[in-house]
């Protein structure tokens, strides 16, 4: 898919809706991106698509947060991971049970994580400005 700009947290969060459209209980979408380029604003926008209410924000203590919308929805941040070992995906496992499941800084998880169905990547573009782009990794037919 051809790489979306957005000027404002909420068409980022637009745009994070469109993709929730798509999504069902045991996809995998990554969200990868330096800090601040956007990924919990669009988790959190796809989130509201998915009809959680509550608050929406990076599990950065925590490993991950669980919401309760229309469907169960995990957010993971595996930022403060040099990687997952066998012990820590015990942990993490649970999360992707039956849930849209979004993973921030992805990269940590590799080869351990999932498949992902949408592989979202964020980067900086100046001022309030982001660019998006979205790789479908849907093999299903
Ligand atoms: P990350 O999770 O990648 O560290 P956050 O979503 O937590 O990023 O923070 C992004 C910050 O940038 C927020 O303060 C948000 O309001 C701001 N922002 C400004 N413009 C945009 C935009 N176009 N899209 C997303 N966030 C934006
Ligand atoms: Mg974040």
């Amino acid at each position: 898919m051809a790489e979306q700009r957005t000027g404002s947290p909420e068409e980022t969060e637009a745009v994070a809706a469109r993709l929730a459209e798509e999504l069902q209980p045991g996809d995998v979408v990554t969200v990868a991106g330096e800090l601040g380029s956007g990924k919990t604003t669009f988790v959190r926008g796809a989130c509201r698509l998915l009809g959680v209410t509550g608050p929406v924000t990076s599990p950065t203590f925590t490993i991950g947060h669980r919401y309760e919308g229309k469907v169960p929805v995990s957010h993971l941040d595996l930022y403060r991971f040099a990687g997952v070992s066998h012990a820590e995906w015990g942990d993490l496992e649970p999360y992707f049970d039956d849930a849209v499941t979004f993973v921030e800084w992805p990269e940590a998880g590799a080869g351990v994580l999932p498949a992902p169905r949408f592989r979202v990547h964020m980067r900086h573009s100046g001022g309030d400005r982001r660019a998006i782009r979205i790789e479908c990794a849907d093999t299903r037919v």
